[in-house]
């Protein structure tokens, strides 16, 4: 249920930022996610400022039986925001870099690209992803798998403290010290344990990259996708590659020899120089010519476009799954299923490679832990229309069948779309989880997009 206009006035006293109502002209271009598949329908929507109009609407929100959830940008949007007190925390974007500590304090609202940017040719870096979009706190709250998390692990762990408001509308500053276990549930845990205000994040040394995009016409994807498990059986932890069939769209933006075209690419980020990451590369470059070669050295503020992901919002339909190996029949069975050329609705098809750190247990991490599964396999299609959307589901659900034997049956929070969260944590983090969430928001005022339940 949406608020009466006099509780969108009220509330509008209470706070400095904007808040839109749903009789306001712009409610559904602000209610929408970047996932457009998304329908979510909140109570109404508060740009939060600072930390007071986060603390004002929290006590709104408990005084008019309302729960509040932050969402930045929704690329890891669910309906369970539905009937929630939305806080979009965009202009929350200070970023203040310590180099002399080797640490970074951002804003709710930072994006990493932005932070990426500031930290371009300080030779330090934090653990981004591939989308440049995503903010920094969002990813970090739900693990945070980075181009370096091979080397470095989950971004999750590397968090130092958190500014939040917290479900009784007070300001608290979290940390190992102040409550072990608070500060263990927000590290991989989820949005449902307090408004993060800003976070401290430690920084890892990054003072060379080198990496890109490889691309190949489809007819290579065997010789790509095995040279891609030469690689990544004994691969350094600083080097990352993410394999791909893709088929991408007619549209202007694909450069002209591969619109509209299947096709093969293998993503490739490497901490040192060319001449080290090309002698691991060497299986790939015995494949023939690429379509297009964009290895290079990259600074660090181009690392979210590697993997050439849309910026803008997207009606698309996802799926992840951790792989317990991908060895020669997983290969044969996805080149089966996927059946590049065909008229299958699914376009993308993306394997990560993970281990390493990722796979290190520590017993000072959050609840993003680690993983061994060594791959995560991501796929899916776009909607546009929504007549379209069973036909995208079945094939997923298709791909899922003819992977079972290779699937963990495990996924990760951030790459989460739906699964119960009996397939994200295990049994004792889930429990450990619901404890604090007991103990810290047992009215449940707090809502994040998988709630703690
Ligand atoms: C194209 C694409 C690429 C991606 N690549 C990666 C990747 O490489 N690695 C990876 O780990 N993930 C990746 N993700 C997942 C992404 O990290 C998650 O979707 C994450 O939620 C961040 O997105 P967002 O900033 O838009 O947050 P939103 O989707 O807006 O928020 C997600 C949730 O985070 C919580 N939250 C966010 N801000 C706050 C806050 N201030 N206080 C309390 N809770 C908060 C809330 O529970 C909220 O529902 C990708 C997603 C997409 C769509």
């Amino acid at each position: 249920m949406t608020l009466s206009a006099a509780q969108v006035e009220k509330l509008r006293k209470l706070v400095d930022g904007r808040v839109v109502g749903a009789d306001d002209p712009d409610w559904d271009a602000e209610r929408s996610a970047w996932h457009l598949l998304v329908d979510q329908r909140p109570a109404t929507i508060v740009h939060v400022t600072d930390a007071d109009d986060i603390a004002a609407t929290i006590r709104f929100a408990r005084e008019h039986e309302y729960a509040v959830a932050a969402q930045p940008g929704g690329h890891g949007a669910t309906d369970a925001i539905n009937g929630t007190i939305l806080l979009r925390t965009g202009d929350l974007t200070s970023i203040d870099v310590d180099l002399a500590e080797g640490v970074v304090r951002v804003g709710a609202g930072v994006r990493w690209r932005d932070l990426n940017a500031a930290l371009t040719g300080t030779g330090l870096s934090s653990l981004p992803g591939s989308n440049g979009d995503t903010t920094v706190v969002g990813y970090a709250l739900g693990g945070g798998l980075s181009w370096f998390g091979r080397k470095y692990g989950q971004a999750a762990n590397t968090v130092r403290a958190f500014e939040l408001v917290n479900a009784d509308g007070y300001q608290q500053r979290v940390t190992r010290e102040a409550d072990p276990e608070l500060f263990w549930a927000l590290r991989g845990g989820g949005g449902e344990f307090g408004i993060i205000v800003s976070a401290e994040l430690e920084l890892v040394l990054a003072p060379q990259i080198y990496g890109g995009r490889m691309v190949w016409p489809v007819e290579h994807a065997r010789d790509v996708l095995r040279a891609f498990t030469e690689i990544t059986a004994n691969a350094p932890d600083e080097l990352t590659l993410w394999a791909w069939l893709l088929n991408l769209p007619d549209l202007p933006f694909v450069p002209e020899p591969l619109r509209g075209k299947w096709v093969t690419a293998v993503d490739a980020v490497y901490l040192g120089n060319e001449e080290e990451a090309e002698k691991l590369l060497t299986p790939l470059r015995a494949i023939a010519e690429p379509l297009d070669d964009g290895l290079a050295s990259v600074p660090l503020s181009a690392v979210g476009t590697i993997a050439q992901e849309p910026d803008d919002p997207t009606p698309g339909l996802l799926k992840s799954v951790l792989l317990n190996s991908f060895d020669e029949e997983a290969l044969d069975a996805l080149l089966e299923v996927t059946a590049p050329g065909s008229a299958s609705p699914l376009f993308l098809f993306e394997i990560r490679h993970l281990s390493g750190a990722f796979a290190r247990a520590d017993e000072g991490h959050g609840a993003a832990g680690s993983f061994e599964e060594p791959y995560l396999l991501l796929f899916g299609g776009i909607v546009p229309v929504p007549e379209l959307a069973g036909a995208v589901a079945a094939a997923i659900e298709g791909v899922k069948a003819k992977l079972a034997p290779w699937i963990s049956g495990r996924t990760l929070l951030n790459f989460a779309s739906g699964e119960p969260l009996a397939d994200i944590f295990a049994p004792e983090v889930r429990d450990r989880l619901r404890a604090v969430k007991q103990r810290v928001d047992p009215q449940a005022v707090i809502r994040g997009n998988h709630p703690i339940v």
